[in-house]
């Protein structure tokens, strides 16, 4: 879940691993954000327990991968207290080391748990903040919120970091903010329009049969061949698939619906005309 007035700035990234959800945020400082929540399970130290760990910490790494230059923020119940000597801790402290992420600590003296079971008197320290140092702000440790109302065996930690929302842009959000609808466009009268637009691109064969010994003197003719292709599309597609805008759309609605609700509206009609 993002904030709608940040979902034109938010994609869902892949993390192929239940336990960890993650989006981007594009449009800060040209860089763009990976936020990550994740649910480490909890280790009893058994082969098969470090083995799923780690097998988690390999999906975050992938994320990581993917996303060379971004910057990072993973928070969430990592399930090891830090500077615990454990296989999972020492991963996790492994992870951070090797991709140049902040172990934020959190707490301080007067709160030193996060975790919490009233009934056997279990209080642990499992919930923190991993992220990029250019993230970090110049408050030292994430605060552990209290607050009666939370129902959960967990307490919240929040942490200020140093970015600032993306701009809003009027016309990104015009262009992102319109989709469209395929479904109710002229197939046939695309098919024409584009044939004829395609058929107007020179084909570049010398830059498309290149082995790359050419010091790069193809560039400028394939970047001017993919704005064609893609402009030939973006025209056709004007001309005869109509647009809708998102979040208006019903994606559940139906002809047979329609007709429903004309009936609907008629009958209405009908018995208020009777009084
Ligand atoms: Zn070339």
């Amino acid at each position: 879940m993002v904030r709608k007035s940040l979902d034109i700035h938010c994609n869902q990234v892949l993390t192929n691993n239940p336990r960890i959800t993650s989006v981007s945020l594009t449009g800060i400082n040209n860089t763009d954000i990976i936020f990550s929540s994740v649910y480490m399970q909890w280790s009893d130290r058994s082969p098969e327990q470090v083995i799923e760990y780690e097998a988690t910490l390999g999906h975050m790494q992938s994320i990581v991968d993917r996303h060379i230059g971004c910057s990072f923020l993973f928070g969430g119940d990592f399930n090891v207290t830090r500077n615990f000597k454990s296989t999972c801790c020492q991963a996790l402290d492994n992870f951070c080391t090797a991709n140049r992420i902040t172990w934020l600590n959190s707490g301080d003296d007067n709160n030193s748990y996060t975790y919490h079971c009233d009934t056997n008197s279990h209080y642990s320290l499992l919930d923190y903040f991993l992220c990029s140092p250019a993230l970090l702000s110049q408050y030292g440790n994430a605060s552990i919120l209290i607050d009666g109302d939370n129902p959960s065996d967990h307490l919240a930690i929040s942490y200020v970091f140093n970015f600032s929302r993306p701009p809003n842009s009027s016309s990104s959000r015009s262009t992102t903010m319109v989709k469209l609808n395929w479904g109710k466009g002229d197939l046939d009268r695309y098919r024409l329009v584009l044939s004829s637009h395609l058929s107007d691109i020179k084909i570049p064969v010398c830059a498309l049969n290149c082995n790359g010994d050419c010091d790069g003197k193809h560039c400028a003719e394939l970047q001017s061949y993919f704005t064609s292709l893609s402009s030939c599309l973006q025209q056709s597609a004007e001309c005869s698939v109509p647009v809708y805008k998102v979040g208006v759309q019903k994606h559940w609605w139906t002809p047979e619906l329609d007709e429903l609700k004309h009936l609907c509206i008629d009958a209405t009609a009908v018995w208020k005309a009777a009084g």
